[in-house]
């Protein structure tokens, strides 16, 4: 089995990664990614449901 970040051999330790690098490369990756899809698709378009906006 390789990293699937750098494809080197997996170390038991961190698999399926070879090194806590390349583990918290991983996390960090998937943290950004969900952050960039969460604030970058509402931002595109924009659904009619804006309620909170609207002064009541
Ligand atoms: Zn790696």
């Amino acid at each position: 089995m390789a990293c699937p970040m750098c494809e080197k051999e997996t170390v038991a330790t961190y698999r399926p990664f070879c090194s806590k690098r390349c583990a918290d490369l991983d996390l960090a990756k998937w943290f950004n990614g969900t952050y960039a899809v969460a604030s970058n698709d509402p931002d595109d378009e924009v659904p009619p449901q804006a309620d909170d906006t609207k002064p009541h």
